[in-house]
């Protein structure tokens, strides 16, 4: 049994999961993506957000479990 599996986050773009230590975005519709990922023609909605997820995740009730 390996905690990480329980994380059931994963980027939109690369579909892996998302680790806390890794920087994200998160848009309006709350999709969240690595920002390694991110590029100029990512058909993301208005980013509202971005950080360590750690960070993210704490912030926004829909991604505590
Ligand atoms: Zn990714």
């Amino acid at each position: 049994m390996n905690t990480i599996s329980f994380y059931p986050f994963r980027c939109h773009i690369c579909h892996e999961r998302i680790k806390y230590k890794e920087f994200v975005y998160l848009d309006s519709l709350n999709t969240l993506i690595h920002q390694n990922c991110y590029h100029s023609e990512t058909n993301m909605l208005e980013i509202k957000d971005g950080g360590m997820f750690k960070i993210i995740k704490r912030k926004y009730d829909f991604l505590k479990k």
